[in-house]
């Protein structure tokens, strides 16, 4: 016989075996949308992906060859969670070297992919009934991963009318008591939005006075198109309580290969690489032999890269800006634009929807990254520019259509 809390535990069960946690975890809609696209493509239907968020690039090749090398030479084995010894050192002197202040590989964890270092930091120093901040729109694991640990997300709005920056004063007046951790993303997903010095000393200056730690996600730190990338990590005393999160899936075109690394204050990085020690046990060691190599390697397939997302975001913003009822700023950062479509009259997710049904054009609501997009779409301009040029001909036909 149950007992009566029992059944009333079952009863809030988001379905037959699930853990009531299970109710509380978001996901990431991009693979949703995507896995819709490949489904219209398995029917014989054209479309343009401009909805996962990963460069159409190859990985350069001399990355390639250094984990055939690395399989070669034995790295298929077991290595220490936290990491490859050298590898992490080779990271360390990395961070040191782009953030100017002294990173040792104590510090440094290395997971398959950026996202477990936010899903392992937050498992790690959230507990429920505590606050994070976090932007809306923004990269939905924030909120999906603070609600799994049972905290209270509190979105800080980003606003086209401040290029998408968070707000210091936004941020000051949110924080209380419960407050635990700020998440900031520069340059950001999906705005494309740049956090410039006086706002990330803004941001550092509330985050000690109130105690808190800041998850600094720049996965995007190398695609960044006016001046250089600004790191609230690089500043006096944030490298106490910041978790710098890093990865080699945006820079290098290794999405696939899964693989990323943090910076955290020494007994954070214990903690963490136990977390991983419980979950995967270590990256593939191979892989992280390759990502050593791509960070000491030659970085002229970066410099590439950079200039083709350059030259697609202008011809995608200058499109977009063309099509009726569509107004889209110049993202600084990223791949990604963030078209505001109010003047269509259409709602972000019917009109996502119907851009993939009737145009063959991949894209998603602004709502995927938070109630903060709704009136955006976003859409990926890590394609070519003859696919972009498809898309926003597509998007044309089908917006004039309702005029
Ligand atoms: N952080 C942001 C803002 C991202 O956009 C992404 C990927 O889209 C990640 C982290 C995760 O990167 P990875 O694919 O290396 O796990």
């Amino acid at each position: 016989m149950k007992s009566e809390e029992q059944s009333l535990h079952a009863s809030h069960r988001p379905g037959r075996f699930l853990a009531v946690s299970m109710s509380r975890l978001g996901t990431e809609t991009a693979f949703e949308v995507l896995a819709r696209a490949k489904a219209l493509e398995a029917q014989g239907r054209e479309i343009v992906h401009l909805e996962i968020g990963e460069p159409d690039f190859d990985t350069p090749a001399f990355i390639v060859e250094a984990a055939i090398a690395a399989l070669r030479d034995g790295y298929t084995h077991y290595v220490p969670s936290a990491g490859i010894p050298e590898v992490r050192e080779v990271f360390a002197r990395h961070l040191s070297e782009t953030r100017q202040v002294p990173v040792t590989p104590a510090q440094i964890v290395v997971t398959p992919g950026a996202k477990p270092i936010l899903f392992f930091t937050i498992m790690a120093c959230v507990d429920p009934g505590d606050e994070v901040l976090y932007p809306n729109p923004g990269f939905p694991i924030y909120e999906s991963m603070i609600r799994y640990v049972g905290a209270k997300p509190v979105p800080i709005a980003l606003l086209e009318s401040r290029g998408f920056a968070m707000d210091a004063q936004q941020i000051a007046d949110a924080v209380n008591a419960k407050t635990r951790m700020i998440i900031i993303n520069s340059p950001q997903n999906p705005t494309g939005g740049v956090l410039d010095s006086e706002d990330l000393a803004i941001i550092a200056r509330i985050a000690a006075d109130n105690d808190l730690l800041v998850l600094s996600d720049e996965v995007y730190s190398h695609i960044i198109y006016e001046g250089e990338h600004r790191s609230i990590y690089s500043l006096p005393g944030m490298a106490e309580r910041c978790v710098l999160l890093e990865g080699h899936s945006k820079t290098y075109a290794m999405t696939g290969w899964r693989l990323g690394f943090g910076a955290f204050p020494e007994h954070l990085a214990e903690r963490v690489a136990r977390l991983q020690t419980n979950c995967t046990s270590c990256t593939a060691a191979f892989v992280q032999k390759a990502g050593a190599a791509a960070l000491t390697g030659p970085q002229d397939d970066v410099a590439r890269m950079l200039a083709a997302f350059r030259e697609r975001r202008d011809v995608i913003v200058e499109g977009l800006n063309a099509l009726p009822g569509v107004c889209c700023q110049v993202p600084r950062g990223a791949f990604y634009v963030f078209p505001n479509i109010e003047g269509t009259g259409w709602r972000s997710k019917a009109l996502a929807d119907r851009l993939l049904d009737r145009a063959g054009v991949a894209v998603l609501s602004g709502t995927a990254f938070g109630a903060g997009g709704e009136g955006y779409l976003r859409l990926s301009y890590a394609n070519s520019i003859a696919n972009i040029q498809r898309a926003l001909a597509n998007m044309r036909v089908m917006l004039e259509s309702f005029l």
